[in-house]
């Protein structure tokens, strides 16, 4: 997959290179372009924002440096994008306003072999910006949660995180992405507590089950676990997930 980023805090990418991250794109699964926005500028100033139409507090990002950017952005792909230039990459907006970002999203994005990110800051992107993409390419505004952030910077690193280690290879042991919260084998229930040696840790012990061998017995567990958290901490899951009548004897109780 190949993953372009536009923002005028490049360093503040920096992270995507470290951990899990830097392994993929060192070993090839991954490529990510950071870009600074600045380098679209034509004032000697490099402005981004001007003062919003309308009037009211803050500043909008420029429509003509976002536009030149994305221009150039999506038109040269990376190796690791398709390179038949005809096949425009999914551009992905961060922005309070967007369709919230799920884990369903995120294998979405997995699917996709180029993604361009564009991280918005002040008041955000002049409207222009998206709607003009939107005739050329599939654009997405995207939320990462009901709160305002100063930049995309950080929801574009949440959104590359959750996306990337789906990617086939990334991660050492794939069995564990589809065991975890909202996954499809747990019926997209939050997944229960889990445990590691020592067995008895400042008077706290691991649940008996957990040590008895019996893999049915711990399968059980794990099941009325995920569903206890998950009645208690999001009910709201539940309205969608696939419950069997066992399953629902528990949520009785
Ligand atoms: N005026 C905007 C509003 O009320 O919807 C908020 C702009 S925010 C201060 C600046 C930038 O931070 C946004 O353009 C977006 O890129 C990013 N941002 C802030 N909160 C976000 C969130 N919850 N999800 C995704 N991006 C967010």
């Amino acid at each position: 997959m190949r993953i372009d980023v536009v923002t005028i805090f490049p360093d503040y990418l920096a992270p995507l290179r470290e951990a899990l991250l830097g392994k993929a794109i060192d070993r090839g699964l991954l490529e990510v372009a950071v870009h600074d926005l600045r380098g679209w500028t034509h004032d000697v100033h490099k402005a981004v924002d001007d003062s919003p139409y309308g009037g009211g507090p803050g500043m909008v990002m420029k429509p003509q440096v976002w536009g030149d950017a994305l221009d150039a952005v999506c038109a040269s792909p990376g190796a690791g994008a398709p390179q038949d230039t005809d096949t425009p990459p999914r551009l992905v907006v961060p922005t309070p306003s967007g369709r919230p970002f799920t884990q369903a999203v995120a294998e979405e994005y997995a699917e996709e072999p180029w993604l361009v990110f564009a991280c918005g800051r002040y008041e955000g992107i002049d409207q222009r910006v998206i709607d003009d993409a939107a005739r050329r390419m599939p654009v997405d505004e995207v939320s990462i949660g009901d709160y305002v952030l100063v930049g995309g910077e950080v929801a574009v690193m949440v959104i590359v995180e959750a996306v990337a280690r789906l990617l086939p290879g990334v991660l050492g042991n794939p069995a564990s992405a589809k065991q975890d919260s909202f996954s499809a084998s747990l019926s997209g229930l939050l997944e229960g507590p889990s445990y590691t040696r020592p067995e008895v840790w400042r008077d706290l012990a691991v649940p008996d089950v957990l040590r008895s061998g019996n893999h049915a017995a711990i399968e059980r567990w794990r099941r009325d676990t995920a569903l206890e958290r998950t009645f208690a901490r999001r009910p709201e899951l539940l309205d969608d997930a696939e419950l069997d009548a066992a399953d629902r004897a528990v949520l009785d109780r």
